[in-house]
């Protein structure tokens, strides 16, 4: 059974027959990135977990569309793309057709935000450079291009202005959403298109005066194009990633993408996750994993105690850290020496905590022996202002690469991998972290840190994974460990 994400209203559940919705498979679905001049690498891995949230998706991601989508069959099986791209360099023929195809066959079509920037803008000069790509824009029907812009990024109503339309059906206008509002986008082709909202662009941010459109749908053949150019986050801004994270903006997004591929909606107005925690699919344990919680049980125990302390407690299928409570640090009950270690994690504002690999008891705190990844609330902390000692990074030695951290009270998907020498940090999707203990590389990074005065640091080839108690409150899901051979 597939999970499903909000409940149908009360007032439409006669409009829904019993059961159809689970019996709906996942809408197979493609989320086309890896050029954007906005943070893809964060919005694409968000918009994933986003729609994977509802339980109506199942979404693929690409980071190199012209190669994926130039494979004989590959756009053909999937029912949804997801465009939050945003290059000039085109895709080539095949991987053009195969997609143009698909869409026309019925597919349907996601655009956010720099997507309608897209292939053809700034307009080449001379036919050298790579030529717009009219069949994408007439897709999109409404582009950036010649005088369009935005003002300041700012808080502001966007209105629904068509109540029918399945996406837009008993939706509240979104209130005071944080986000970029583009005005004066220009249709190329004067492709025919349908307004579902519109926001007003007030002069005093820097906008046109006028109400701009925000959520639109456009047909292409047979297929559906849902497009929104709401959803603007810049590389380095914590701020803007409250575009996206807004609960209204999900559901609009999760909701014009159910339409696009089905042209039904049976996700409800307000956001509401569903899916399985603490579980391992058939994939995982065949490949390994085993759970260190279960929603109740925790495998670890106090650093140098028998015992899980009181701070640390199971609720609502999280294991959570109580602050104030003087709980410590907590181990895993094994030790590993090559490993995975994956696990979800939250915290409060302005929370600090970590993951702590290979230590040992022999010395006062589990830091003092095992190398860390950062938990960090980064717009919150001080410690978020310099990226050796931001989330992700490996704490005080090396930065986390990528601005990938989500913010305070998001979930953030963390992978450890430590083989010999060699260990990497996973966040959201990247790889932050990758170094070689035995380099010159860390030796370097590490006489200039204040680990150069403990001997013991980061040298035991096996250890207890620790979850750090930091004073904040954390919260951890989904914690898994497997071995490696
Ligand atoms: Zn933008």
């Amino acid at each position: 059974m597939i999970a499903r994400a909000w409940m149908v209203p009360a007032a439409l559940v006669t409009s829904v027959m019993a059961g159809q919705a689970d019996a709906q498979d996942p809408i197979r679905t493609l989320l086309i990135t890896g050029e954007n001049n906005h943070n893809w690498r964060y919005t694409s891995r968000y918009h994933k977990d986003t729609l994977e949230a509802t339980g109506r998706f199942t979404v693929d991601i690409t980071d190199a569309p012209a190669e994926t989508l130039a494979a004989p069959g590959k756009a053909a099986s999937y029912q949804l793309f997801v465009i939050d791209f945003n290059g000039n360099k085109r895709w080539g023929d095949a991987a053009e057709s195969g997609f143009l195809k698909a869409v026309e066959g019925g597919a349907g079509v996601v655009i956010i935000h720099a997507a309608n920037n897209a292939f053809g803008w700034p307009r080449p000069k001379d036919a050298s450079g790579d030529q717009p790509w009219v069949e994408y824009e007439k897709m999109v029907g409404l582009l950036w291009r010649e005088g369009t812009g935005h003002g300041s990024f700012h808080n502001f109503d966007v209105k629904v202005v068509d109540k029918e339309h399945p996406i837009t059906r008993g939706l509240p206008d979104l209130a005071k959403h944080p986000d970029e509002l583009y005005h004066k986008l220009v249709n190329m082709h004067n492709s025919p298109y349908h307004l579902l909202a519109e926001a007003y662009s007030n002069t005093e941010s820097g906008g046109s005066g006028k109400s701009e459109p925000m959520a639109l749908t456009l047909a292409y053949g047979k297929g559906r194009i849902f497009h929104t150019p709401l959803g603007h986050v810049w590389e380095g801004s914590d701020d803007q990633k409250a575009s996206i994270a807004d609960p209204q903006f999900k559901v609009l997004l999760s909701r014009g993408a159910e339409w696009a591929a089905t042209g039904e909606v049976t996700l409800g107005t307000s956001w509401e996750e569903h899916g399985a925690h603490n579980t391992l699919s058939p994939d995982e344990k065949a490949a390994g994993w085993k759970l260190l919680f279960d929603g109740a049980a925790a495998q670890f125990r106090g650093f140098k105690k028998d015992k899980l302390p009181d701070g640390w407690r199971a609720a609502n299928g999280m294991l959570m850290l109580v602050p104030g409570l003087g709980a410590g640090d907590i181990v895993t009950v094994d030790q590993y020496q090559d490993f995975e270690f994956a696990c979800n994690w939250k915290v409060a504002p302005g929370g600090n905590s970590g993951i702590m690999y290979r230590c040992t008891e022999d010395k006062t705190y589990p830091w003092e022996t095992g190398p860390e990844m950062q938990i960090l609330d980064n717009a919150g902390h001080q410690d978020g202002k310099k990226k050796q000692t931001s989330a992700g990074a490996l704490y005080d030695l090396l930065p986390c690469q990528y601005d990938v951290a989500r913010p305070a009270g998001e979930w953030n998907h963390a992978m450890i991998r430590v083989k010999g020498t060699r260990i990497e940090h996973w966040l959201n999707g990247f790889k932050v972290v990758e170094c070689d203990l035995a380099s010159d590389e860390y030796k370097k990074a590490h006489a200039a840190s204040k680990w150069v005065k403990m001997p013991d640091f980061a040298t035991r080839a096996k250890g207890f994974i620790a979850l750090q108690d930091h004073g904040d409150e954390v919260f951890f899901r989904d914690i898994k460990v497997r071995e490696l051979k």
